[in-house]
């Protein structure tokens, strides 16, 4: 979710204000293997009520998601060895051109409209009769809009009780980051990794060292970089349907980077965060004030399009080298406590995978500057070798049912479902708290403490 599109309320991430995370994710630290404990969304025992269902065991198991947070109607079947069986999508592009944005009660009633059909085209593809051929029931329960949430949460809880199946709540933010473990095959990206998550409503910086374990170093200060790109689109009257940043990305390949002199954001802050408000206000500044025969061409849309993507990007690519050169610091530090390993029963791992997901995740242009970052960034470990980047194929960075099956099935492995009965949504639900909050990994100094005194980066 998050919905930069959306065009009434606008839910973010960020600050914590409802969130009981970082003593729910301290209390696991150091639980060994095997042994029971909840993840992301079992951070507010009351708002999801752990089950003792499970999936069946010795064989593997398969999972319908569905994803109802913001403006796509995903459903999608998946198998606990990381296979999609069957996917289907409802988009509301259509609707989108039509009202400039999201607007919440039109988008609840296309749910409603459409999450029957959806459910029944991923079962047909995964070649199912009814849902009572698969082995457990997910929904992303937050964040998001309340009003879509509950679509697709009632939609699910019905699922689950009618044909007596395991039920699982999903926390969005933490679907799209466990995405690259199902694109790439979970035991290949172990834990730790550091994520970018960066949508439609949320850009954020996380040091993800397992489920329900996200600290959060950075987020944005203002929009989101998606939102940016959504704003920029309409800006230069590009078709926002189901997103501007598809739209602004083809355009920026016919521009010139450098030809709209566009100032990077928070060059002398040398910390975590993002902020793209007063990028997106530069851009508007830029286009009021060229001339009005200028304004009109193509080649001056393509290099607004150009010099906002690379001022963004050059952004992101600074906050990313100061989050590695943090990573490299952990060495020396870094105690069994990070991977949330009993006393010697894992040797530290020290982070040298970077994830990027959320739907900018889907720009051609941002992967191929991130995959020059990492390459030429020796990762922590010592033994010269770069950074991993690690990036779901476009279709599966932005909102869509695959990621809402694959984190239950984490979840399942975990030993983790719910209680569908009385389960309700909600909107605000940070993933995270920020690192000052005690987040980082035991015997680390906070990140933010480390950087008032100019140690970290
Ligand atoms: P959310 O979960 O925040 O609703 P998604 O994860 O589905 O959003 O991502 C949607 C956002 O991703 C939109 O703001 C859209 O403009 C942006 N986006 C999608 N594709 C691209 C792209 N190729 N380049 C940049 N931004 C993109
Ligand atoms: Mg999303």
């Amino acid at each position: 979710m998050g919905c930069g599109r959306h065009i009434i309320v606008r839910a973010r991430g960020g600050l914590p204000s409802c969130c009981s995370s970082s003593a729910a994710s301290r209390a696991h630290v150091g639980l060994g293997k095997g042994v029971q404990r909840s993840f992301a969304s079992a951070a507010d025992e009351h708002f999801l009520r752990v089950s003792t269902r499970g999936p069946p065991v010795g064989r593997p198991f398969t999972v319908l998601g569905i994803e109802t947070s913001c403006d796509d109607t995903g459903v999608a079947i998946v198998s606990s060895d990381g296979r999609i069986l069957g996917e289907a999508l409802a988009s509301q592009a259509a609707l989108h051109e039509e009202w400039g944005g999201v607007k919440p009660d039109v988008a609840r009633d296309a749910h409603a409209a459409a999450l029957d059909r959806v459910v029944g085209e991923a079962l047909e593809r995964a070649g199912l009769a009814t849902a009572a051929d698969v082995d457990a029931i997910a929904v992303t329960v937050g964040p998001g809009l309340e009003i879509c949430l509950r679509v697709g949460c009632e939609g699910a809880k019905a699922l689950a009780l009618a044909h007596d199946k395991p039920f699982v709540g999903v926390h969005h933010l933490e679907a799209h980051v466990l995405m690259s473990r199902l694109a790439v095959g979970a035991a290949d990206v172990a834990f730790p990794f550091l994520t970018l998550l960066t949508s439609g409503g949320h850009c954020q910086l996380l040091l993800t060292r397992g489920l329900g374990k996200h600290a959060v170093l950075g987020s944005t200060l203002d929009d989101a970089l998606g939102e940016a790109f959504d704003k920029v689109a309409r800006l230069l009257e590009l078709p926002v349907g189901g997103g501007g940043g598809p739209a602004l990305e083809a355009l920026a390949r016919e521009g010139n980077p450098a030809a709209v002199p566009l100032p990077i954001p928070m060059q002398k802050k040398r910390n975590f965060d993002f902020s793209f408000a007063g990028l997106k206000t530069a851009v508007r500044l830029a286009v009021e004030r060229a001339p009005e025969e200028v304004k009109r061409t193509r080649q001056f849309q393509a290099d607004v399009a150009a010099s906002f993507q690379h001022a963004a990007f050059t952004h992101l690519e600074q906050r990313l080298s100061f989050a590695m050169g943090y990573c490299a610091r952990l060495e020396g530090v870094i105690d069994g406590a990070m991977n949330g390993a009993q006393d010697g029963a894992d040797p530290p791992r020290l982070p040298g995978t970077l994830v990027v997901s959320g739907g900018v995740a889907a720009n051609q242009e941002l992967r191929r500057r991130l995959q020059a970052l990492c390459d030429a960034t020796p990762a922590p470990g010592g033994d010269g070798a770069p950074w991993r980047l690690l990036v779901p194929p476009p279709r599966l960075c932005t909102d869509n049912g695959v990621m809402v099956a694959w984190a239950a099935i984490e979840a399942l492995n975990e030993g983790g479902s719910h209680e569908a009965e009385g389960q309700g949504v909600r909107a605000r639900w940070p993933l995270g708290r920020l690192a000052e909050n005690a987040e980082v990994p035991k015997g680390t100094k906070s990140a933010r403490s480390d950087l008032r005194k100019g140690i970290a980066v």
